[in-house]
């Protein structure tokens, strides 16, 4: 039975909480129960961050550092544990699991520089005799809300840089996938860090809403699908509270005529089916410019059906399976919708689905257009659209056409179409012959249009942004 930490106390959930069971989604079994605690629970949360903002706020930022490196050396010393965590509850491959573990540590080492990041700027004889300095200051108790799909990682984008600039932390997982943040949580104790700067209170809806609502916390990260991500947003900032919310995704992947094959295809494997397809950084829809679809299409069907579909902690394994039932079948009927809007099945990975625990295959979806629900919604699984474009104009357009823009990529061996493309694109993250177009921790991580309500993206300077506010002191003697 998972619990809550508040402070340094590992709590149950008040009396009369619901529990979820957790699944290992590769067996389909029930691994744990996490409870889905009310406002109370939250309040006990905030109240212990609260607590302990005071102290926390003043420690010198050496000693911060200091305790974030142990953070980061007891993540190093964990990290096959963290990814195995990972797989077992998530689903996917322990070398994704592994890679997330990576990026989500990154975070952490860029945390490390807080000495430079935090540091504020100054202008003597501003006028006559007036000195002006710009200070950062925390900005007190922030909570983070992520999703199920990067169950480490996301957590990681988050308090690390918040506690670092002095803030305290309140973090609700996703109900779906607790595991990972309540064990870095125990690592985070185990760093030394005071009782109350990160606590942990698991649930759902519920908790989110208490999070909203409540008057001592100042600032919401949120990280999730976009209706959530807009309700988010607008209800924090209706309470006075900053915010990030970083919404969903349906991310377009160009190809042009010229673009070389041996480079493309598995690009495309890897974005559209890397992570079972449950990444915001999914490539969705393949859109083949001009003559591209001519060499796309055999490969891509004789490579996606032989890729090996099974429990992510098996050896050879490339396609994990989904996180529950209920989101595989949602994604298989997103596949017959395709067909019944016209769309040509290619490669039909619905034949897993009779597996034991929540598979389904690669598939692939061809002459899509924009107008169809699997050309237009976010799929969230391992379902690769083809659509056709005449030009790169075109191409251009059918991405731009999307309400969301998180992710769009093209390949090509023009310098002058990729320029072009990276002109015009309306997506926050956009890659040039790269399958997913990730920035690194010290890079602003989010999205565009539907797919990011706010305005400081995450990590990055902007995330010390996010997680400071400024003070200018103007000074006369
Ligand atoms: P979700 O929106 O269902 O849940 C996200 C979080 O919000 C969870 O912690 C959940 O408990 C909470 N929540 C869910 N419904 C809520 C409600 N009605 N009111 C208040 N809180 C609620 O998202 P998910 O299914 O866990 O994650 C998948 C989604 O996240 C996809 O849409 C994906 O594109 C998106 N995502 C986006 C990014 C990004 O960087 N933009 C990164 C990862 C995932």
């Amino acid at each position: 039975m998972i619990r809550n930490l508040i402070g340094a106390e590992s709590r149950a959930p008040a009396d009369g909480a619901d529990w979820l069971p957790v699944y290992n989604p590769a067996t389909g079994e029930v691994i744990d129960q996490v409870p889905l605690s009310g406002a109370g629970d939250v309040d006990a949360a905030v109240r212990a961050a609260a607590g302990a903002y005071r102290d926390w706020s003043r420690t010198a930022v050496m000693d911060r550092v200091r305790l974030m490196f142990r953070f980061k050396a007891l993540l190093e010393e964990h990290f096959e544990e963290l990814a195995a965590i990972v797989t077992r509850h998530h689903g996917k491959t322990l070398d994704e699991a592994r890679g997330e573990v990576r990026r989500g540590i990154e975070v952490v080492d860029f945390a490390c520089g807080a000495p430079t990041l935090l540091q504020g700027r100054t202008l003597r004889d501003v006028s006559g005799g007036v000195d002006q300095d710009l200070y950062r200051y925390p900005v007190g108790v922030c909570a983070g809300i992520p999703p199920f799909n990067f169950p480490v990682m996301i957590p990681l984008w988050m308090f690390p840089l918040a506690v670092v600039a002095g803030n305290t932390f309140v973090l609700k997982p996703s109900e779906r996938t607790p595991l990972g943040g309540a064990r870095l949580a125990e690592l985070f104790l185990e760093a030394g860090f005071p009782p109350g700067v990160l606590n942990v209170v698991h649930g759902a809806r519920d908790a989110v809403e208490a999070l909203l609502a409540h008057p001592a916390v100042s600032a919401i990260s949120f990280v999730g699908s976009a209706p959530v991500a807009r309700h988010v947003y607008t209800q924090a900032a209706a309470n006075s509270k900053r915010v990030q919310a970083l919404g969903g995704a349906k991310n377009h992947i160009v190809v042009m005529p010229d673009a070389d094959p041996a480079l493309v295809i598995p690009a495309i494997l890897n974005s559209a089916f890397g992570n079972a397809g449950e990444r915001c950084l999914a490539g969705s829809v393949a859109v083949a410019v001009g003559r591209a679809a001519e060499g796309l299409l055999d490969p891509l069907r004789d490579a996606a059906s032989k890729m090996v579909v099974g429990p992510g902690d098996e050896e050879g394994v490339q396609v994990g399976p989904l996180i529950r039932a209920e989101h595989r079948d949602r994604v298989a009927a997103y596949v017959e919708k395709g067909v019944g809007e016209g769309a040509e099945l290619v490669v039909d990975g619905r034949h897993e689905m009779s597996r034991r625990g929540f598979f389904l295959g690669p598939t692939i979806l061809d002459r899509v257009t924009p107008g169809m629900a699997v050309g237009r919604e976010e799929i969230f699984g391992p379902v690769l659209s083809i659509s056709r474009a005449a030009t790169l104009d075109e191409a251009i357009e059918q991405a731009n056409q999307s309400s969301l823009g998180n992710m769009a990529t093209i390949f090509t061996r023009s310098g002058r179409a990729g320029r072009e493309f990276r002109e015009r694109v309306e997506s926050g993250m956009t890659g040039i012959n790269v399958p997913v177009a990730q920035p690194f921790a010290f890079f602003p991580f989010s999205g565009w249009k539907g797919s990011f309500f706010g305005d400081l993206h995450v990590h990055g300077t902007d995330g010390i942004d996010f997680y400071t506010r400024k003070k200018v002191v103007v000074t006369r003697w």
